[in-house]
């Protein structure tokens, strides 16, 4: 036993008990996402470091600190995918998707960040992100997050709210920058270490500090909303318009500025209050000049990625139940003959009951024994076959969930009696 690979830290195994629920979100994050013509790409989780260096800003968090970087073989340096949208765009531009085009995409898959591992902040964590290219107008920041609003309801997981903010182009930040750079240093002495670093470096950044003094300072700071240009102004009240027609309850808030480089105008996040420190379950926003930052033409974009782990909590919080996996059925079969027959009626079951979950026992023993089996195994009905019930072609159909009697049933009848209890 001391020999045993201990797995990393801040990277999990997701159980079979546990998948029902992660199947669950996922089928019904794709149904909702397909209602709306969003597509599936699969790309990979490595990339060059480039990538990741040149969206995301050289001076984020996961750049500087979070990227699990290596330098492969050939002497290139590869980093495991922290986030999906540097990976989407890059894929499009690879393929020729988002030249003169609109698409709209999804993902879904592993990213890595070398946090500090606590609950809810893992290693190795999984999103699910949408994200449209060639479109430029507030309606379609509004789909993103009427979409993303439907999809909480749709898994029944309501206590979660919505911020957003208009963070404007990028030559509106710069002169709202030097705005706030002036009021910061002026009040550097109740800055942490993290703000002070952020002051020099990506000052936008300190609004999002988590450290107490430093908000309580930077809710007196000027706004970003002051400084806005007419046109972000005008995208920024007609997305407004367009969440308050559909019913969306949010908060504006001046403060949400994101963590990463890439982002202009809207920014938003949803986030809940049932799960402690780590609250932002859904983040994205717009990004019109990433595509032409990674060297394709100027293509306006927008998405979000959704936090798994964080929703499969909620879920469970909110007692949203999981999908049944047990088995309907589960075989027993005593003695030579009565094993042959009953693996060929267990494919015959299967063929005739496509939905039907079926365990075959394959442990021999008493009866007495495979019953037991069958009972722990969740089966809501036991099948039994012996030497007299195969010669007779019949079997037991014994239903182990409530005290109905055990009946005999020729094989042929078997897919009709199960029938009911598939659902
Ligand atoms: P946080 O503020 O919690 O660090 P973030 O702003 O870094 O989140 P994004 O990069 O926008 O998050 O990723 C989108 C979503 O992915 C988050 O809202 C969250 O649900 C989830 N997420 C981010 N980092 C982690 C992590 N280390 N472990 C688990 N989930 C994560
Ligand atoms: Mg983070």
């Amino acid at each position: 036993m001391t020999n045993l690979i201990q797995p990393i830290r801040g990277m999990n195994d997701i159980l079979p008990d546990a998948i029902p629920r992660w199947q669950h979100l996922e089928a019904v994050t794709r149904e909702v996402l397909e209602a709306y013509g969003y597509r599936e790409v699969r790309f990979p989780v490595l990339e060059k470091t480039e990538l990741f260096a040149r969206s995301l800003g050289e001076v984020t968090d996961i750049v500087e600190k979070e990227m699990y970087t290596f330098v492969d073989r050939n002497g290139d340096s590869l980093t495991l995918r922290p986030e999906g949208t540097a990976g989407c765009v890059r894929a499009g531009l690879s393929n020729g998707l988002l030249h003169n085009q609109v698409q709209r995409l999804w993902y879904a898959g592993p990213m890595f960040r070398h946090e500090r591992p606590q609950k809810g902040r893992y290693r190795q964590f999984h999103q699910i992100g949408a994200e449209a290219y060639g479109l430029a107008g507030p309606d379609i920041d509004a789909e993103l997050i009427v979409m993303s609003a439907r999809l909480w309801k749709r898994l029944g997981i309501a206590p979660v709210t919505l911020q957003i903010n208009s963070l404007g182009t990028p030559e509106t930040r710069a002169g709202y920058r030097q705005k706030l750079v002036d009021y910061l240093t002026l009040h550097q002495d109740k800055l942490d270490e993290d703000s002070k670093r952020r002051l020099q470096s990506n000052p936008l950044r300190v609004l999002d500090s988590r450290d107490a003094n430093v908000q309580a300072l930077v809710r007196d700071a000027p706004s970003l909303a002051d400084y806005l240009d007419d046109e972000s102004r005008a995208h920024f009240g007609a997305l407004r318009g367009l969440l308050d027609a559909s019913g969306v309850t949010y908060a504006v808030n001046p403060r949400l500025v994101r963590g990463l480089d890439y982002y202009s105008r809207t920014v938003f996040e949803w986030s809940t209050n049932r799960l402690g420190a780590q609250d932002a379950v859904c983040s994205g926003g717009r990004y019109d000049g990433l595509v032409a930052q990674l060297g394709g033409r100027p293509t306006p974009a927008i998405g979000f990625a959704m936090g798994l782990e964080r929703l499969v909590s909620l879920m469970e919080e909110a007692g949203v139940p999981a999908p049944e996996s047990t088995p309907h059925v589960y075989l027993v079969r005593a003695g030579t003959a009565a094993e042959a027959a009953g693996f060929l009626l267990a494919e015959k079951l299967r063929d005739a009951l496509p939905r039907l979950r079926l365990v075959m026992d394959c442990g021999g023993g008493s009866f007495g024994n495979q019953l037991k089996r069958a009972d722990r195994s969740g089966a809501r009905i036991a099948l039994i076959l012996g030497e007299n019930e195969t010669k007779a072609q019949r079997v037991g159909f014994k239903p182990l969930r409530n005290s109905a009697e055990q009946v005999e049933l020729p094989w042929e009848e078997v897919p009709s009696r199960l029938a009911p209890w598939l659902n």
